[in-house]
């Protein structure tokens, strides 16, 4: 029994930071948010946001999503000041637009 609050062992100390390569928690997603590029001005507040570090950033630009850690809770789509994010059931097939993009700026990073 605990004589006072100063015997309480310390809850919600996370010692070291999780291995996220060991579990991606996008699995149980029921929506998945789509990016409309045309309509995003880079403010990044989807990325202030997100409460899974899946929005990827590149150069200091939105860049899309990291779906294998996108849990679909929608925070982005509704923090996104110019409707450039929206849900979409999970089901739908949606273009690799980030990853593509980024991939494609990375590799002509490196034939500079
Ligand atoms: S839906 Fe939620 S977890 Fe996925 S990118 Fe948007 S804010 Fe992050
Ligand atoms: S919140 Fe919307 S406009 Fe701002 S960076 Fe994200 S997608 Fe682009």
């Amino acid at each position: 029994m605990f004589k006072s609050y100063k015997d309480l062992p310390l809850g919600g100390v996370i010692e070291a930071a999780p291995d996220r390569t060991k579990k991606k928690t996008g699995d149980w997603r029921e929506e998945k948010p789509l990016w409309d590029e045309a309509k995003c001005v880079n403010c990044l507040l989807c990325w202030v946001r997100c409460p899974e570090a899946a929005i990827l950033v590149e150069e200091g630009q939105m860049a899309g999503f990291d779906y294998d850690y996108c849990k679909g809770c929608g925070i982005c789509a509704h923090t996104c000041p110019t409707e450039a994010i929206k849900m979409v059931p999970e089901e739908e097939e949606v273009p690799e637009q980030a990853r593509v993009r980024a991939k494609a700026r990375r590799d002509g990073n490196k034939s500079k």
